[in-house]
């Protein structure tokens, strides 16, 4: 399963292969960068900013209680 890549060198689109078909460029590099971003979006890490922005209110309010009383 290739990723459909852009060749850089002509623009030549979809290519599902190491070399551009049309210009015969190395594309193993793109390629592989391509594919990276691709990996980390699949997993978004945001649950420390979720704990992080929790914990703050969580703490907002309670110093507000606190302040109020
Ligand atoms: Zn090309």
């Amino acid at each position: 399963m290739n990723t459909k890549i852009v060749c850089p060198v002509c623009d030549r689109a979809a290519i599902e292969v190491d070399t551009c078909p049309n210009c015969q460029t190395d594309l193993s590099l793109i390629r592989m960068l391509s594919e990276l971003p691709l990996i980390v979006s699949t997993t978004p890490d945001f649950s420390w900013l979720k704990w992080s922005i929790g914990i703050l209110l969580t703490a907002i309010l309670v110093g507000w209680e606190i302040w109020v009383h």
